[in-house]
C-alpha cells in the first residue's frame, strides 16, 4: 500500500521539493518554511514564483481583453449602449489625430461634445 502522504515531500500544497533535494525544517522545504514564518513570498525559489509568474501573464492578459473589450463596446454603441466619437476637427497632427473630436453619449442622442487634444499619452507594455 502506498503513503498517500509521502514522507520525504514537503507538505506544502503545490511544492514538490523533496528531502533529498535540500534542506528542510521538520516536514517543511527550506524555501517554504522561510516563505511561511517570513510571509515573504519572494523568498528562495519555489511553486510560488511559477504562480506568480502565471498571475502576471494572465494579468497582462486581461488588460489586453479589457481594452479591447472596450474598443469593441465604443465602436457598436448600437449594441453596447456605451459613448462613441463622431468625428474630429482643428488642426491635425503626424498621427493624423484631430485637435477636438466629438463624443455622443448614447447611440441615438441628438446631441455631442466635444473635448480638445490634451497630447498626454497612454503607452502599453510591448506595444
Ligand atoms: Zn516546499
Amino acid at each position: 500500500m502506498t503513503d498517500p502522504l509521502p514522507r520525504n515531500k514537503c507538505i506544502v500544497s503545490g511544492c514538490e521539493n523533496h528531502k533529498h533535494e535540500g534542506l528542510f525544517v521538520g516536514d517543511l522545504c527550506g524555501p517554504c518554511f522561510q516563505m511561511l514564518t517570513s510571509g515573504d513570498p519572494n523568498y528562495g525559489n519555489t511553486f510560488i514564483h511559477e504562480l506568480q509568474a502565471r498571475v502576471k501573464m494572465l494579468e497582462r492578459a486581461l488588460e489586453a481583453y479589457e481594452r479591447e473589450r472596450n474598443r469593441y463596446r465604443h465602436a457598436n454603441p448600437e449594441y453596447t449602449g456605451a459613448y462613441f466619437l463622431s468625428g474630429g476637427h482643428g488642426t491635425f497632427d503626424s498621427n493624423c489625430l484631430p485637435q477636438y473630436v466629438r463624443i455622443v453619449p448614447a447611440y441615438g442622442c441628438a446631441w455631442e461634445q466635444v473635448y480638445e487634444k490634451t497630447d498626454r499619452t497612454i503607452s502599453y507594455e510591448g506595444s
